[in-house]
Protein backbone atom coordinates (compact mmCIF):
# COMPACT_ATOMS: atom_id res chain seq x y z
CA UNK A 1 0.00 0.00 0.00
CA UNK A 2 0.97 3.69 -0.66
CA UNK A 3 2.26 5.32 2.54
CA UNK A 4 1.41 8.35 2.40
CA UNK A 5 4.06 9.43 4.92
CA UNK A 6 6.79 8.79 2.55
CA UNK A 7 5.62 11.86 0.44
CA UNK A 8 3.88 13.97 2.81
CA UNK A 9 6.15 14.09 5.46
CA UNK A 10 9.80 15.73 5.14
CA UNK A 11 11.78 12.97 3.71
CA UNK A 12 15.34 12.11 4.93
CA UNK A 13 17.43 10.56 2.13
CA UNK A 14 20.51 8.53 2.40
CA UNK A 15 22.79 11.03 0.47
CA UNK A 16 24.56 8.97 -1.86
CA UNK A 17 28.27 8.12 -2.12
CA UNK A 18 29.96 9.63 -4.95
CA UNK A 19 27.90 12.63 -4.87
CA UNK A 20 26.68 13.75 -1.80
CA UNK A 21 26.03 17.01 -2.42
CA UNK A 22 23.07 16.73 -4.85
CA UNK A 23 20.04 17.21 -3.23
CA UNK A 24 16.71 15.26 -3.50
CA UNK A 25 14.81 18.02 -5.20
CA UNK A 26 17.27 17.50 -8.57
CA UNK A 27 15.96 13.95 -8.57
CA UNK A 28 13.10 14.13 -11.39
CA UNK A 29 11.64 11.14 -12.79
CA UNK A 30 12.22 10.83 -16.90
CA UNK A 31 8.50 10.06 -17.95
CA UNK A 32 8.04 7.61 -20.58
CA UNK A 33 5.38 6.53 -22.52
CA UNK A 34 3.71 3.08 -22.30
CA UNK A 35 5.77 2.03 -25.47
CA UNK A 36 8.67 3.55 -23.34
CA UNK A 37 9.33 6.85 -25.93
CA UNK A 38 9.65 9.97 -24.06
CA UNK A 39 5.66 11.47 -23.10
CA UNK A 40 7.12 14.93 -24.07
CA UNK A 41 10.50 15.84 -25.12
CA UNK A 42 9.95 19.68 -25.30
CA UNK A 43 9.53 20.33 -22.88
CA UNK A 44 10.93 17.01 -21.78
CA UNK A 45 8.90 15.11 -19.53
CA UNK A 46 9.89 15.10 -16.11
CA UNK A 47 8.54 14.78 -12.30
CA UNK A 48 9.25 15.61 -9.37
CA UNK A 49 10.01 12.94 -7.16
CA UNK A 50 7.50 13.27 -5.00
CA UNK A 51 4.76 12.94 -7.95
CA UNK A 52 7.35 10.22 -9.27
CA UNK A 53 6.56 7.73 -6.31
CA UNK A 54 2.97 8.80 -6.20
CA UNK A 55 2.16 7.43 -9.13
CA UNK A 56 4.43 4.33 -8.14
CA UNK A 57 2.09 3.49 -5.29
CA UNK A 58 -0.91 4.34 -7.16
CA UNK A 59 0.03 1.99 -9.94
CA UNK A 60 -0.03 4.20 -12.62
CA UNK A 61 3.68 3.79 -13.61
CA UNK A 62 6.39 0.91 -13.51
CA UNK A 63 9.51 1.91 -12.29
CA UNK A 64 12.66 1.35 -14.94
CA UNK A 65 15.78 2.99 -13.32
CA UNK A 66 16.22 4.01 -10.33
CA UNK A 67 18.74 6.83 -8.50
CA UNK A 68 21.53 5.52 -5.95
CA UNK A 69 19.77 7.93 -3.24
CA UNK A 70 16.69 6.69 -1.20
CA UNK A 71 13.73 8.26 1.12
CA UNK A 72 12.88 6.31 3.97
CA UNK A 73 9.79 6.74 6.11
CA UNK A 74 9.14 4.40 9.26
CA UNK A 75 7.88 1.70 7.15
CA UNK A 76 9.77 2.07 3.65
CA UNK A 77 12.67 2.26 1.98
CA UNK A 78 12.96 2.86 -1.62
CA UNK A 79 15.24 4.00 -3.70
CA UNK A 80 13.88 7.29 -5.90
CA UNK A 81 12.96 6.17 -9.62
CA UNK A 82 15.17 7.87 -12.63
CA UNK A 83 12.93 6.58 -15.33
CA UNK A 84 9.07 5.79 -15.02
CA UNK A 85 7.02 4.44 -17.83
CA UNK A 86 3.28 4.79 -18.12
CA UNK A 87 1.23 1.55 -17.76
CA UNK A 88 -1.42 3.29 -20.22
CA UNK A 89 -0.69 4.50 -23.31
CA UNK A 90 -1.14 8.65 -23.67
CA UNK A 91 -1.22 9.56 -27.33
CA UNK A 92 1.00 12.51 -27.50
CA UNK A 93 0.17 15.88 -28.55
CA UNK A 94 0.33 16.54 -32.42
CA UNK A 95 1.54 20.35 -31.76
CA UNK A 96 4.42 21.40 -29.39
CA UNK A 97 3.88 24.24 -27.07
CA UNK A 98 5.08 27.57 -28.35
CA UNK A 99 7.24 28.71 -25.81
CA UNK A 100 10.31 30.62 -26.02
CA UNK A 101 12.92 27.58 -26.34
CA UNK A 102 10.93 25.73 -28.90
CA UNK A 103 10.90 28.93 -31.51
CA UNK A 104 14.59 29.13 -30.78
CA UNK A 105 14.65 25.18 -31.65
CA UNK A 106 12.60 25.38 -34.83
CA UNK A 107 14.78 28.43 -36.50
CA UNK A 108 17.97 26.04 -35.07
CA UNK A 109 19.03 28.72 -32.82
CA UNK A 110 19.81 31.33 -35.54
CA UNK A 111 18.89 34.88 -37.12
CA UNK A 112 16.21 34.07 -39.61
CA UNK A 113 17.56 37.02 -40.81
CA UNK A 114 21.51 36.58 -41.65
CA UNK A 115 22.15 33.24 -39.48
CA UNK A 116 23.86 34.38 -36.63
CA UNK A 117 23.88 32.53 -33.26
CA UNK A 118 24.32 35.57 -31.64
CA UNK A 119 22.48 37.69 -29.27
CA UNK A 120 18.89 36.37 -30.32
CA UNK A 121 15.48 37.74 -29.66
CA UNK A 122 12.22 37.25 -31.02
CA UNK A 123 10.93 39.64 -34.05
CA UNK A 124 7.24 39.72 -35.03
CA UNK A 125 7.50 39.13 -38.77
CA UNK A 126 4.38 41.68 -39.22
CA UNK A 127 5.20 43.57 -36.80
CA UNK A 128 2.80 44.43 -33.83
CA UNK A 129 1.34 47.76 -34.86
CA UNK A 130 0.59 46.26 -38.05
CA UNK A 131 -1.65 43.91 -36.48
CA UNK A 132 1.02 41.00 -36.71
CA UNK A 133 0.35 38.71 -34.19
CA UNK A 134 2.60 36.54 -31.53
CA UNK A 135 2.14 32.79 -32.80
CA UNK A 136 4.20 30.06 -34.72
CA UNK A 137 3.62 31.30 -38.18
CA UNK A 138 4.09 34.97 -37.19
CA UNK A 139 7.68 35.13 -34.50
CA UNK A 140 11.33 34.56 -36.31
CA UNK A 141 13.98 34.41 -34.17
CA UNK A 142 16.54 37.08 -35.12
CA UNK A 143 19.56 38.53 -34.04
CA UNK A 144 19.24 41.83 -31.86
CA UNK A 145 21.01 43.73 -34.81
CA UNK A 146 18.80 42.51 -37.64
CA UNK A 147 15.69 43.16 -34.88
CA UNK A 148 16.63 46.77 -34.03
CA UNK A 149 17.44 47.18 -38.06
CA UNK A 150 13.90 45.65 -39.39
CA UNK A 151 12.42 47.81 -36.89
CA UNK A 152 8.77 48.53 -37.00
CA UNK A 153 8.58 46.99 -40.95
CA UNK A 154 7.54 43.84 -42.93
CA UNK A 155 10.58 41.84 -44.14
CA UNK A 156 9.33 43.27 -47.80
CA UNK A 157 9.33 46.76 -46.25
CA UNK A 158 12.86 46.50 -44.73
CA UNK A 159 14.20 44.03 -47.93
CA UNK A 160 15.30 41.47 -45.37
CA UNK A 161 13.52 38.37 -46.64
CA UNK A 162 13.94 35.84 -43.96
CA UNK A 163 15.49 32.37 -44.39
CA UNK A 164 12.63 30.25 -44.28
CA UNK A 165 9.40 31.23 -43.74
CA UNK A 166 8.00 30.47 -40.20
CA UNK A 167 5.96 27.85 -39.58
CA UNK A 168 3.44 26.36 -36.93
CA UNK A 169 5.93 22.64 -36.00
CA UNK A 170 4.89 19.27 -35.79
CA UNK A 171 6.25 17.39 -32.16
CA UNK A 172 7.85 14.98 -34.76
CA UNK A 173 9.20 18.10 -36.66
CA UNK A 174 10.26 19.62 -33.24
CA UNK A 175 11.98 16.48 -31.87
CA UNK A 176 14.13 16.00 -35.24
CA UNK A 177 15.19 19.38 -35.25
CA UNK A 178 16.32 18.90 -31.17
CA UNK A 179 18.46 16.42 -31.80
CA UNK A 180 21.56 18.07 -31.92
CA UNK A 181 20.15 20.18 -29.19
CA UNK A 182 19.82 18.33 -25.89
CA UNK A 183 19.04 20.47 -22.54
CA UNK A 184 22.27 20.83 -19.66
CA UNK A 185 21.01 18.26 -17.78
CA UNK A 186 20.66 14.80 -18.44
CA UNK A 187 20.87 11.65 -15.77
CA UNK A 188 23.08 8.82 -17.17
CA UNK A 189 19.87 6.02 -16.80
CA UNK A 190 18.02 8.16 -19.30
CA UNK A 191 20.28 8.12 -22.06
CA UNK A 192 18.64 4.74 -23.28
CA UNK A 193 15.20 6.32 -23.82
CA UNK A 194 16.42 9.97 -25.37
CA UNK A 195 17.37 10.08 -29.14
CA UNK A 196 19.81 13.00 -28.38
CA UNK A 197 22.60 12.83 -30.76
CA UNK A 198 25.20 13.81 -28.16
CA UNK A 199 28.20 12.55 -25.71
CA UNK A 200 27.37 13.51 -22.36
CA UNK A 201 30.44 14.40 -20.50
CA UNK A 202 31.04 11.41 -18.12
ZN1 LIG B 1 20.66 38.68 -37.82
Amino acid sequence: MFKAELIDQVARFRRSEGDPARALTSCPALVLNADFTPLSYYPLSLWPWQTAIKAVFLERVDIVASYDREVHSPTLDMKVPSVIALRQYVRPSEFPAFTRFNVFLRDRFACQYCGSPHHLTFDHVVPRRLGGKTTWENVATACAPCNMKKGGRTPAQARMPLAVEPIRPTSWQLQERGRRFPPNHLHETWRDWLYWDVELDT
